[in-house]
């Protein structure tokens, strides 16, 4: 089976959410990297659109709150190619009322293999990555495959 390549623009789609406790560092982080944010189409979690916006004073395209199927919006758009980035600043230190959404939403980025930064190094690294200036293919694992031959098919699938 061919491999399935997504291309990613140059002005990349990138999606925003902190939790309660994790905000104030995106936002600095945000606030730090705001003439790079600009160059590219933001989206966010209610919550954490919001406060970026008003801090960056730059659209962000905002979903419903996390707790209130944000993040299930994000991972939606993730699997539908319409983001291709996720800066997520998850807390480590509280359980939340919707861990699973957010199993969820981590496990979907892997899938479509975009790049995830989870704290503020990686998300220092991934921004000033000069393939934030380029186009870029993703290429896909082919779990379809995989999938068919642990159960044995022999579909195509679409
Ligand atoms: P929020 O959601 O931006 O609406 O606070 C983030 C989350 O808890 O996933």
């Amino acid at each position: 089976m061919g491999k399935t390549i997504i291309k990613m623009e140059k002005k990349k789609r990138i999606a925003l959410i902190a939790h309660d406790n994790r905000k104030i560092d995106l936002l600095e982080w945000a606030k730090f990297n705001r003439d790079l944010l600009a160059k590219h189409e933001l989206f966010g979690t209610g919550t954490t659109g919001q406060l970026i916006e008003n801090e960056l004073n730059i659209k962000v395209k905002k979903f419903k709150s996390g707790p209130l199927g944000g993040d299930q919006q994000v991972g939606a758009k993730i699997a539908e190619g319409k983001i291709d980035f996720l800066i997520f600043f998850w807390d480590p230190l509280e359980p939340m009322p919707h861990d699973p959404d957010v199993k969820a939403l981590l496990r979907i980025a892997v899938v479509y293999n975009i790049p995830i930064a989870n704290n503020r190094a990686t998300a220092d690294f991934i921004i000033t990555s000069s393939l934030m200036n380029s186009d870029y293919s993703r290429e896909l694992v082919n779990y379809k495959d995989r999938i068919m031959k642990a159960e044995g098919k022999n579909l195509i699938l679409t």
